[in-house]
C-alpha cells in the first residue's frame, strides 16, 4: 500500500484521536501517552512521509532494519528497538536507539550494559513480560520479572524505565484486559519497591488491534504500525 502524505496525516490524526479518547476514559490526557509509530517493513520513502507528517518516535523490530534506515535520518527520529534482540547484535544498535523495549534476560541486560559503557552512554530499557505465557512468544513470566529487574538494576550501563508486553492476538476483550491489568499490577508493584537504578516510567503495551484497551488499563506508551501505515505486505 502506497500512502500519500494526506492519507498518512488522516490516518495518524484518527489514531491520535482514538488515543486521546482512551486516555480521557482512564482519567488522563493525550499528552500522557507516548505514540511509537512502528515503521518495520516500511520503506525510506514512507519514513520520510512519516517525518513530514510530524512523527518523531519510531519503532523497529529488527537490528538490520534500524541499520539500513539510520543513515537517511540519524537523530531526526528517536528510534526504539521493539523486537527480540540477540546478544551478539547489541553492538550494532547501541549508539542509535533511544529505548530498547525487549530485554527478557539478565544475559541480554548485561551485554547492553557492557556495550553502553563502551559507548559512554546509559541505555534506557524496558523489561519484556509475557503474562499470558504463550510458549511461542518472548518475554518473562510475571513471577520472573521482579527477580530480573532487581538483578539488572545494578548494571551500570542500563537504566530500567518500565515494562513492555505484546498481548496475544485474540478477539477476547476480557482476556486482553486481564493481560494488561496484570502488567499494570507488576508495574505498580515495582514502582512501590523503589529499587536504585530503576524508574518505572513507561508501560509499553497496545498495538493496532488492542491499544484502546491497553490505554484504558494503564498503558502510557503504545506501539502502532498498521493503524497508521496500513497493512504490511
Ligand atoms: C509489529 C509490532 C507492533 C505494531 O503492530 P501493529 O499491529 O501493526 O500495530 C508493535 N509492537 C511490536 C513488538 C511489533 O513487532
Amino acid at each position: 500500500m502506497v500512502l500519500t502524505i494526506d492519507q498518512l496525516k488522516d490516518r495518524l490524526a484518527h489514531v491520535q484521536e482514538r488515543i486521546k479518547d482512551a486516555a480521557v476514559r482512564s482519567d488522563r490526557a493525550a499528552e500522557d501517552i507516548v505514540l511509537v509509530a512502528v515503521t518495520k517493513t516500511q520503506s525510506i520513502e514512507t519514513l520520510q512521509l512519516a517525518y513530514d507528517a510530524g512523527i518523531r518516535t519510531v519503532g523497529e523490530n529488527r537490528v538490520q532494519e534500524v541499520n539500513a534506515k539510520w543513515p537517511s535520518f540519524e537523530r531526526r527520529f528517536e528510534w526504539h528497538l521493539i523486537g527480540h534482540l540477540q546478544t551478539n547484535k547489541v553492538k550494532y544498535i547501541i549508539d542509535k536507539v533511544a529505548l530498547i523495549h525487549s530485554v527478557d534476560s539478565l544475559k541480554l541486560a548485561k551485554e547492553i550494559s557492557r556495550q553502553a559503557e563502551k559507548a559512554g552512554i546509559i541505555m534506557p530499557v524496558l523489561i519484556q513480560v509475557n503474562p499470558a505465557e504463550e510458549e511461542s512468544k518472548f518475554g518473562l513470566a510475571s513471577d520472573e520479572v521482579v527477580t530480573l529487574v532487581k538483578a539488572a538494576s545494578a548494571l551500570p550501563g542500563i537504566k530500567i524505565e518500565g515494562l513492555m508486553t505484546i498481548a496475544p492476538f485474540v478477539e477476547d476483550e476480557a482476556f486482553l484486559r486481564q493481560v494488561f491489568r496484570e502488567m499494570r499490577q507488576i508495574f505498580d508493584q515495582l514502582k512501590t519497591e523503589v529499587i536504585p537504578g530503576v524508574e518505572m516510567k513507561y508501560l509499553s503495551m497496545g498495538m493496532t488491534h488492542d491499544f484502546e484497551i491497553a490505554i484504558e488499563e494503564g498503558a502510557n506508551m503504545v506501539r502502532i504500525g498498521s493503524g497508521i501505515f496500513g497493512e504490511r505486505q
